[in-house]
């Protein structure tokens, strides 16, 4: 590999957004670090025999265009409890080399029947406090149309993150010379040619709660707000920023959606931000809450994070954790305001456009901060988490 080094000044807020975005720019990039303490560049790891001034050449405009079109704001802190520990029980290496961890895959896990079971536990209490709140769950597909994506307008606003599907073409003479190319020989062999294939009409999910939108498409939501619940895998491509244990391809999320009047969504999201919050300190994790915005890409969704921490749309709950920034985001509390809700035709019950919020948590994150902080040991982990787990 080589190192380059690009001088170019960062500022502190865009830090982590640069070094993990800087992937997208090119394959070729392995490794970045950003210079985290005076934010005067930026250093990666290329692959040999890759163009490094092209690369830079790319990296340095990207960076600049970052940098141009965002207004940085302080994060802003809503909660904080625990302390954060001195040492974890455990790191991410030790627990991606247990035998309950087996990776099938960049970013496609397996988890042994522990912590299977620990993240069963999981489910049950975002069980609880939809049950407690009167969320209903609803069952939702892993897969979307590019078109509903595209109306939910995510197509555009995150592009690096898509997972696009498709089949062949019904045509046994496409059909038959593919398995004819697949009856032996290695896996890169077994590539269809593109014209093989249908165009992309389909997508792997990024999130839970774009499928509940049509769900309730030209109606008017009965109470405020209405709360409905639903669980899956969701699937985001995190370039080279994936790991084997919370950054993954393929990940569990639950969410709860609200659907009713702006004071109505806001008020379960404050209620949940404290029910999530106090969930995590009884588990005996530390965190704390605070103002968020959305990964971006190159260009306008860069205003958009501007935009969601100037309206406070975004919160997330944070978790110390062993990683280059010493903490992992667990959930998010979004407020959409009325973006679905025109989208959709939805209504709250006095009639206006519907106001919706979510509340995504990361099943595959709390099981990894239960982990780094309790250690791989289960039957070790503190009495009062194991018993709000229901677990021996
Ligand atoms: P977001 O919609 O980006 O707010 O994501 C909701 C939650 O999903 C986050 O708070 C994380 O806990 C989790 N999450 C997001 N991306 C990943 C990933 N690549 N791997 C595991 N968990 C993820
Ligand atoms: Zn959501």
């Amino acid at each position: 590999v080589t190192r380059i080094w690009i001088a170019i000044e960062i500022p502190p807020a865009l830090l982590r957004d640069i070094e993990q975005g800087v992937f997208y720019c090119s394959e070729s990039i392995l490794h970045s670090r950003v210079d985290r303490s005076r934010g005067a560049g930026i250093e990666l790891e290329i692959a040999d025999g890759a163009d490094g001034d092209a690369v830079e050449s790319s990296v340095r405009h990207w960076i600049e265009q970052v940098i141009a079109r965002s207004l940085t704001y302080e994060d802003r802190t809503l909660r904080e409890w625990g302390t954060m520990p001195g040492t974890f029980a455990a790191t991410p290496d030790a627990i991606a080399a247990s035998s309950e961890l087996r990776t099938l895959g960049e970013g496609l896990v397996a988890y042994g029947p522990r912590l299977t079971q620990v993240l069963r536990s999981i489910v049950r209490l975002c069980d609880g406090l939809s049950e407690a709140i009167g969320a209903q769950p609803l069952t939702l597909p892993a897969v979307a149309t590019l078109e509903h994506m595209q109306r939910c307008d995510y197509l555009h606003q995150f592009p690096q993150l898509l997972s696009f599907v498709t089949h062949f073409r019904e045509d046994y003479a496409v059909i038959d010379a593919f398995a004819a190319q697949c009856r032996r020989g290695q896996a890169d062999a077994c590539q269809p040619r593109p014209e093989a294939l249908r165009p992309f009409a389909r997508l792997l999910r990024p999130a839970v709660c774009y499928h509940v939108y049509p769900c309730f498409e030209g109606m008017t939501v009965a109470s405020d707000p209405l709360l409905v619940c639903a669980t899956g895998d969701c699937f985001r491509y995190e370039s080279r920023n994936t790991t084997e244990l919370d950054r993954l391809f393929d990940f569990r999320m639950y969410e709860i959606v609200a659907l009713g009047s702006t004071a109505g969504v806001l008020r379960w999201r404050d209620q949940m931000i404290s029910q999530v919050a106090d969930l995590l300190e009884q588990l005996g994790l530390p965190g704390r809450i605070k103002t968020s915005n959305d990964p971006f890409f190159v260009s306008g969704s860069v205003m958009k994070s501007t935009f969601q921490r100037a309206h406070d749309l975004k919160y997330e709950l944070e978790v110390p954790f062993p990683n280059a920034e010493g903490k992992l985001a667990v959930a998010s509390f979004n407020h959409h305001q009325g973006f679905f809700g025109s989208r959709f035709e939805i209504r709250s019950r006095d009639g206006a456009v519907a106001d919706t919020g979510c509340t995504a948590l990361g099943l595959d994150r709390i099981l990894a901060a239960l982990l780094v902080h309790h250690g791989l040991d289960i039957p070790r982990w503190p009495a009062s988490s194991r018993r709000r787990l229901g677990i021996g």
